[in-house]
């Protein structure tokens, strides 16, 4: 059964108001990995569940930077998680984004005093090797698989939130099936009202 995403009523309170913190490609999918022979509509464009998901339930959205469009660009090769940890240089890159992106967000909840801003959660992209949650891709004896780890960036990302004392839930985006995420949401968001 297909799943849509529902409005919540009063996804905030009166002096509230609520974002979402998305890997770049959820809003930007022309970063993804451009797959040859794939057709170029995978490159195009927002997750459209993800946008009216956060459009009918009023949530703002901050955008992270995506990590491996920024240090190698497009086309790039099919890599796993240990590629890309022992490509040199890459790590750092991801660390120092997660710094500020970190710094970025304890910035939005301690600044925002009336409306106080509230982090819904951040959503990774799984099977992603940077910003994956439940799923990363790994090399195992020469075959790709997924394990149950999360990608270098938000590795990375995960680290410095919790070493700045923010708590903030981290949820994966499966591309295929962008209503499961907006039925994880909804269903935080919910709780996040009781
Ligand atoms: S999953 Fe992360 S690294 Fe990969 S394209 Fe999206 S934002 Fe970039």
């Amino acid at each position: 059964m297909m799943i849509m995403p529902q409005k919540v009523s009063e996804a905030s309170g009166p002096n509230e108001a609520m974002v979402l913190v998305v890997a770049h490609c959820i809003l930007n999918r022309s970063t993804r990995w451009w797959q040859k022979g794939q057709p170029i509509e995978r490159n195009k464009g927002p997750v459209d569940k993800v946008l009216q998901f956060l459009t009918e339930n009023k949530i703002g959205v901050i955008q992270l930077p995506c990590p491996e469009f920024a240090f190698l660009g497009n086309p790039r090769s099919p890599a796993t998680k240990d590629d890309y940890e022992s490509l040199p240089g890459f790590k750092e890159y991801c660390k120092r984004l997660a710094v500020d992106s970190a710094k970025q967000l304890q910035a939005l909840v301690e600044m925002g005093r009336n409306p106080r801003i509230t982090v819904l959660a951040i959503v990774g992209l799984e099977r992603s090797p940077s910003c994956g949650i439940e799923s990363s891709p790994r090399k195992v004896r020469g075959t790709v698989v997924y394990v149950k780890e999360k990608g270098l960036f938000f590795d990375a990302l995960e680290k410095e939130i919790e070493n700045l004392g923010l708590e903030v839930q981290m949820l994966g985006l499966d591309m295929h099936q962008p209503e499961e995420l907006c039925r994880k949401l909804t269903e935080l968001l919910k709780s996040n009202i009781l």
